[in-house]
């Protein structure tokens, strides 16, 4: 069977990883010119990892990453409104919690893949389905025919489009930066910690290499003017009201930091398969980062279609079999992901009080319990 991923970014090199091993003919295409991760950090939950140690990927992961207690949910102050106990979902399942850069992660994703065919600056200009056949004409010119196209082309998907099928992006309300700087003494090495302000983020995850990676949020109407162009004065500005640690790691930011903005957005219209195009990754399923658990889908995609390729009889059979294995799991995910962060980034001052008093009420034990139950079941 001759396939081919299109999208080079952790669902594509994941496939090609677990594909190529399984004996499969992949070629891979991206679209950009070299196989590079955009973006700044990210954070591998249970499930993430327990993918990559069945790709045989986990330990280089976790020698490149920085394994994470805790993260730790804590009021503008700094005070404890709940956590994710990853040192106790460690010792109940045997996978850590890893912070990482995302070159470090792409880089271990992208080793050894010469044995197959990668192909950069390359893209997609038509695409029909015949016969139980896709074929794609490439910007070289060039028409190829393949049995199976793995779509792993991101949110914005131009599979998708290609295919005909209707994408419907939702906005989250809430606007995004993301930077990496040097960690400062006072954020412990094994701490992550996101603060929830008054319609405001800011997230602070070790990522190895005494490097952190660091994220803010902001309610803000779509494609806002302002932030889109916001300096790093009016950053600093903007994220003052958090406390001591916040507050000195923004001062140390000089205006070299590279700070990457967009809006946050998730994908209402699932899209798992369509004839012989099966979607992976963020093109199938995009959700808003609230649970830092879209690269874990992405990766979960993969080995539950490696699966359904192996053991079902017909790539037809393999391909409904991903699609219904895999469309409740990413919705559920999706839909309280947003829900996350739209009580994440309340505003009303009674509404957040009463909100952070019964997170605090919470059995601590209950909800690392309840993630870990929820995480591992795919
Ligand atoms: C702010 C933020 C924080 C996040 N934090 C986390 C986190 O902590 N943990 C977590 O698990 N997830 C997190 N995520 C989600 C995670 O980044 C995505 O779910 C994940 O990157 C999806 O991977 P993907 O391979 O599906 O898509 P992408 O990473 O978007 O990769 C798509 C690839 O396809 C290529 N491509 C696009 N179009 C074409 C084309 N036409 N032809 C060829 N190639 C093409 C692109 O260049 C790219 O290489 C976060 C997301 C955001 C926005």
């Amino acid at each position: 069977m001759k396939l081919v991923i299109v999208g080079g970014g952790i669902a594509g090199l994941a496939a090609m990883q677990s594909l190529v091993k399984t004996g499969y003919q992949v070629s891979l295409i991206e679209k950009s010119p070299h196989l590079r991760a955009y973006g700044a950090g990210l954070m591998l939950g249970i499930n993430a990892m327990k993918v990559l140690e069945s790709l045989d990927l986990s330990a280089e992961v976790i020698k490149r990453g920085q394994s994470l207690a805790a993260m730790n949910i804590v009021d503008e102050t700094g005070e404890l409104i709940g956590k994710s106990d990853n040192a106790w979902m460690e010792v109940k399942t045997g996978y850590k919690t890893i912070g990482i850069d995302r070159g470090a992660l792409h880089d271990v994703l992208s080793n050894e893949l010469a044995a197959g065919d990668v192909r950069l600056d390359a893209t997609i200009s038509s695409l029909v389905q015949r016969n139980k056949k896709v074929i794609i004409t490439v910007n070289d010119g060039k028409d190829e025919e393949y049995d199976l196209l793995i779509a792993a082309d991101g949110i914005h998907s131009s599979i998708r489009l290609l295919s005909g099928d209707v994408s419907q992006l939702r906005y989250s309300g809430y606007t995004c930066w993301r930077f990496v700087v040097d960690r400062p003494p006072s954020i412990e090495s094994e701490q992550a910690y996101e603060y929830w302000g008054c319609g405001k983020r800011f997230g602070l995850v070790p990522i190895g290499n005494d490097r952190l990676y660091c994220f803010a949020t902001v309610n803000a109407s779509v494609a806002n003017y302002h932030y889109k162009n916001m300096d790093m004065d009016g950053f600093k500005a903007l994220f003052s009201e958090f406390d001591d640690v916040v507050a000195g790691l923004l001062e140390g930011l000089s205006d070299d930091v590279q700070l990457i903005h967009g809006d946050l957005n998730d994908q209402l219209a699932l899209c798992m398969q369509q004839g012989r195009i099966v979607f992976l990754g963020d093109a199938a399923h995009a959700a808003t980062p609230n649970m830092g658990q879209g690269a874990a889908m992405a990766l979960e995609d993969v080995v539950v279609l490696s699966e359904c390729l192996t053991v079902e009889k017909t790539v037809d059979d393999a391909l409904l079999a991903y699609e219904k294995h895999r469309t409740p799991r990413v919705k559920t995910i999706r839909d309280r992901s947003y829900m996350i962060g739209k009580v994440a980034q309340w505003e009303l001052p009674l509404a957040r009080r009463l909100r952070n008093a019964l997170m605090r009420m919470m059995p601590q034990g209950g909800l690392s319990k309840d993630l870990c139950k929820l995480l591992l079941k795919y």
